[in-house]
């Protein structure tokens, strides 16, 4: 898959991918990703990509002429490319929507800055999309978001010592607790079945374990999870529990 990312900070980029699974997938040339400076699609002297909002009103809003060369150049020298404007008044990204992305071949991730990016912009892109219900100073943290979550889905870029599809989310449940060493900590020791080596068991045990966090954390979720009637089961048995807690 490859990547290419236009912004006013290039440099952000740098040690960011330059660590842990971003940088190994790049190694292993799974990704590849371009860092493009905006500057570099200006024509004038001095370079400017912002200017005074129409209208007034505080804060600058991003030019569309370099904005709009850089698709266009980008595209022209690697290939067409799924392009994406950063946004918090983008579709907000999900594990699903990175899946999706996932499986393309080339994306751009545009950043924006200042007061926003100018509006004519939106008709050179594909998709606008949101990390989240709040407001950055600009797009290249949430660009450095979407990077990861979809890095880290493809194929081989993960060792074997961690799941994707293990993750919270990827199956539309949380995960459950985790224990590693010791057995024993402040008192607490690591369920017994965990000890225990009966395979079966840990992976039924792990199930009720995602199904009872997501109850009772984010019960939201429970709607778009596939559930088999086992699942249905103990959930309404968590219910119940709940209702009479002193019935056991
Ligand atoms: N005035 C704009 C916000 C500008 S924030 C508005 O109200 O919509 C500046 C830039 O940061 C945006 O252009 C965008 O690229 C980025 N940004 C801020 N919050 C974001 C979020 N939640 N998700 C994705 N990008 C965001």
């Amino acid at each position: 898959m490859e990547v290419h990312i236009l912004t006013i900070f290039p440099e952000m980029f740098t040690s960011p991918l330059q660590a842990s699974i971003l940088q190994r997938a790049q190694e292993r040339c799974l990704l590849q990703i371009h860092v493009h400076n905006l500057r570099d699609f200006t024509t004038d002297r001095h370079h400017i990509t912002d200017d005074y909002p129409y209208g007034g009103g505080a804060g600058m809003i991003m030019k569309p002429e370099p904005i709009v060369t850089g698709i266009q150049e980008i595209q022209a020298r690697f290939g067409p490319a799924y392009v994406i404007l950063l946004s918090p008044q983008g579709t907000v990204l999900t594990q699903d929507v990175a899946k999706g992305l996932a499986q393309r071949q080339r994306l751009l991730l545009i950043c924006g800055r200042y007061g926003g990016v100018d509006a004519r912009v939106q008709a050179y892109v594909q998709a606008e999309m949101s990390i989240g219900d709040y407001v950055l100073t600009g797009g290249e943290l949430p660009a450095m978001v979407l990077l990861d979550v979809i890095g880290r889905q493809l194929p081989g870029v993960l060792g074997d010592y961690h799941s994707v599809e293990a993750d919270s989310l990827f199956h539309g449940l949380l995960q459950g607790p985790h224990y590693t060493r010791p057995v024993e900590f402040a008192g607490v020791r690591v369920p017994d079945i965990l000890l225990s080596g009966n395979h079966a068991a840990i992976v039924q045990w792990r199930r009720r374990q995602a199904l009872r966090t997501t109850l009772q954390r984010r019960p939201d979720l429970l709607q778009g999870a596939a559930l088999t009637p086992q699942d249905q089961a103990m959930l309404l048995e968590f219910q119940q529990e709940e209702a009479e807690p002193h019935a056991q």
